[in-house]
């Protein structure tokens, strides 16, 4: 409890009285968010309740208005859409609409305001925060309130969260909803290049985004489009000539398909529309080509959210409630962002006057300045679009003496993103003129096929080799365990005999120990002292300097897919719990994550370990569940327990217990999805970011050239890690990371940053009394 705040026990203290709304476009995730306020409100002490149908339930109050309870909120993480309802409300815009609003509120003594929608819901926020104290002025000079009601509750408590397909919300990387669209996008696109490729057709992709290009940029990078039309950048004024020019040389090249999306706010330099329909009579006309238009339409709202979304909503809407409770009257209201891994509070109206500021900018054609006003990924992103869409760009070409033979390996097992990666590596170095080189099979590739063997493990790749490679799941170059250390003296051999130039690993902890020996190797071993990057991806997410290794979104939504289907069997038959092994390795993170994305009852990681006074715990508390249980909501309990928690306490073992224990009242079965968890094919985010990390990884082994061996061996970021840390993107070097960063036992991180979300976990599923999460902020207001 906060020594600043006085505290009152509840008996004599009135309860804050929380609310949330969603608002505007519907989008997947909003559930979450709902969920995530109410429970998070009432762990804390406050009442919560839910304003149905946005600001309409808003002005009409009454029913409209619900307090809501723990379990009332059941189930919600998994539902697409809204289920508490949105709608369009005019009269909200008008003060009469808002001072019928005020009025309600004060009459259910609502004082806090969460308000998940696009901006503008969220400017309709501010402006009733702004209004509140003459509203409620009005309210009692008009006789409609009393003075004693409005008592207590002077300033009204605002607090944003963005829920939009778009992402066209500034001041934050991924609004509550985008990631799911994109899942929506990819998945169609797939479908389309699956049958563009039988008939070698083009094909039109209309996607949504009046003003903002975010979906199309990022589905066009996922997907390796050839084109793309986004409102912020619209082509060049020759755009039809160049367009035709660089899909006649993809087609020259042997490549099979077309592929062009198009943003619904498409736009040439003179601001006139640019249709889908425009772009298809110019590859059908100009090029020949049979070409099809799709448009997406609303397919892209709609479906479950992806576990990204699940996991955002759910921090997004903890944190709110941790805002309301934090406020001060001089807090300016916030709104809960992203950068890059870290939740962050930015001022509310200065993000929405952003926002509205891009589409002003568009429209007064400043387009450079509209690109720089998004997140400050997606002028990097576009840049990365560009240089590895297309194969031809004389601009990029460096000089020949400038050039290089860059090594790329895999190593590990395979996780989503990896392909994307080597792919988007590959294109760029086409682009600069270097030469992209393959060593297959890992490092056990190149020992093996040394010496007398042919040396086939080592090829270079072309740009048409791995075109297709974005959305490929597994690793289409080989990858195994193997390290360095099997045989050093034959991989630094092979990188003299390859004259390989610098080095893209891209891998796990074992690539991450590969890139260890490889730096230590160089004392001995000159031919080493070349410029190399590990690119962290693995399912298990658990490569020290990064937050975040490609294939652990892949995971994540794999695993989700599983436990839903397991949770949805159990809805029709008995009380159940499932106890399901994850991987991880010695990383607790894939079943944390997981577990807050799914709303899991707890969540067992070998960080924490398994004790029996746990599980006695967490079976009463199953126990008292099913005991509430009416019926009313059947489906079943999901227990997450990763594969190295504990050598005693197995997944069968657990589950065996919590039979005997539950004495028939209820049921429990073993789910161990395996290989299963590495994903079909990788998830939007792992493809982005795959392509980001490829061409940073590239950008970061260039600025080595020209030095001389020992200059290289020097420089400490010659050996680097790229990842995400925190609201960064950095390169880490690898010394320093080994040395001072790495729990070499538990083949992790030392310092894991969720390990605080576990705690939410239990907070949000009911695992975690109460009394203990009061203690962390104050949650009860004087009276
Ligand atoms: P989004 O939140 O997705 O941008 P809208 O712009 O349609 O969606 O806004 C949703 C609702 O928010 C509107 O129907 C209206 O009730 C309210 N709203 C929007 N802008 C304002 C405003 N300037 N003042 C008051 N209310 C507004």
């Amino acid at each position: 409890m906060s020594t600043e705040l006085p505290f009152l026990a509840p008996s004599e203290a009135k309860k804050r009285k929380i609310a949330v709304m969603t608002s505007g476009g519907d989008a997947p995730g909003m559930n979450g968010a709902v969920r995530a306020v109410v429970r998070m409100a009432i762990a804390k002490g406050c009442d919560a309740f839910c304003i149905h149908e946005g600001y309409d339930g808003l002005v009409k109050g009454g029913d409209m208005i619900k307090k809501t309870e723990w379990d009332d909120v059941r189930g919600y993480l998994a539902e697409g859409g809204t289920l508490i309802g949105t709608a369009r409300c005019a009269a909200f815009r008008e003060r009469w609409g808002r001072l019928k609003a005020a009025k309600n509120l004060i009459e259910k003594g609502i004082d806090a305001l969460i308000v998940c929608g696009g901006d503008g819901s969220l400017t309709g926020a501010d402006l009733f925060r702004k209004e509140w104290p003459s509203l409620l002025a009005e309210l009692v000079e008009k006789k409609e309130l009393t003075a004693e009601q409005t008592e207590g509750h002077g300033n009204l408590n605002i607090v944003g969260l963005v829920g939009s397909i778009d992402n066209d919300m500034c001041s934050t990387d991924a609004t509550i909803g985008c990631y799911s669209s994109l899942h929506r996008i990819c998945d169609s696109v797939d479908c389309i290049a699956d049958t563009a490729q039988s008939h070698q057709r083009a094909f039109v992709v209309e996607v949504m985004g009046r003003h903002c290009g975010w979906l199309a940029l990022m589905s066009a990078i996922s997907t390796g489009a050839d084109f793309l039309f986004i409102p912020e950048v619209p082509p060049a004024r020759d755009w039809k000539k160049g367009m035709c020019n660089i899909i006649t040389e993809h087609r020259k090249m042997g490549k099979r398909t077309t592929i062009v999306i198009v943003a619904e706010g498409a736009q040439d330099l003179d601001l006139k529309k640019i249709s889908p329909e425009d772009v298809r009579k110019l590859l059908a006309e100009e090029l020949g080509l049979d070409t099809r238009v799709t448009t997406l339409g609303h397919v892209q709202r709609g479906g479950q959210p992806c576990a990204y979304d699940r996991m955002l909503s759910t921090l997004q809407g903890a944190d709110a409630v941790n805002a309301v409770l934090e406020a001060t009257p001089e807090t300016p209201s916030p709104v809960i962002s992203i950068i890059e891994n870290k939740i962050v509070r930015n001022p509310l109206v200065q993000a929405v006057q952003l926002t509205q500021q891009v589409a002003d900018t568009i429209a007064r054609k400043e387009f450079d300045k509209a690109l720089h006003l998004r997140d400050s990924e997606f002028a990097e992103y576009f840049k990365s679009y560009l240089i590895t869409s297309s194969v031809d760009q004389p601009d990029l070409k460096l000089p020949e003496d400038k050039r290089m033979r860059v090594g790329i390996i895999h190593v590990g097992a395979p996780a989503g993103g990896m392909n994307a990666a080597t792919r988007a590596a590959v294109s760029y170095c086409v682009g600069r003129g270097h030469t992209p080189v393959a060593l297959y099979n890992g490092f056990s590739g190149l020992i093996r096929h040394h010496g007398d063997k042919p040396l086939g493990a080592v090829r270079e790749l072309t740009w048409l080799d791995c075109v297709q490679w974005t959305s490929r799941g597994g690793s289409e170059i080989g990858t195994n365990r193997t390290l360095p250390s099997d045989n050093m003296d034959t991989v630094a051999y092979c990188m003299e005999h390859y004259k390989i130039d610098a080095l893209l690993i891209v891998g796990g902890f074992e690539a991450f120990t590969a890139l260890s020996e490889l730096r230590q190797a160089r004392a001995t071993h000159p031919q080493l002292k070349i410029p190399m990057v590990i690119l962290p991806a693995t399912v298990s997410n658990n490569v020290p300097g990064t937050e975040y290794s490609l294939g652990s979104d892949t995971c994540l939504n794999a695993l989700i897919e599983f436990c839903d289907t397991c949770r949805q069997s159990a809805s029709s038959s008995r009380r159940r719990v499932f106890v399901i092994e994850t991987q991880g390795g010695e990383s607790g993170y894939v079943a944390t994550i997981a577990g807050l994305s799914m709303g899991a009852m707890a969540v067992y990681t070998p960080e924490e370990g398994i004790n029996i006074k746990m599980l006695d715990r967490d079976i009463d508390s199953l126990r008292a569940v099913f005991a509430k249980d009416k019926g009313q909501s059947r489906a079943g309990k999901i227990i997450l327990r990763n594969e190295k928690a504990s050598d005693t306490y197995t997944t069968e073992v657990i589950a065996n217990i919590i039979r005997a224990e539950a004495k028939g009242r209820f049921e429990a079965r073993v789910g161990i999805p395996g290989h299963f968890q590495q994903g079909k094919q990788p998830s939007p985010m792992d493809r982005i970011r795959g392509v980001r990390f490829g061409v940073k990884s590239l950008q970061h082994l260039e600025t080595f050239f020209g030095k001389t061996p020992d200059e290289i061996a020097a420089d400490p970021m010659s050996t680097a890690v790229i990842g995400i840390r925190g609201a960064r993107l950095k390169f880490s070097p690898m010394e320093t990371i080994e040395r001072t960063e790495t729990d070499w036992k538990h083949r992790r991180p030392k310092d894991e940053f969720w390990l605080g979300f576990k705690d939410l976990v239990d907070t949000l599923s009911g695992r975690r009394p109460p009394s203990e999460v009061h203690m962390h902020v104050p949650v009860l207001m004087p009276e």
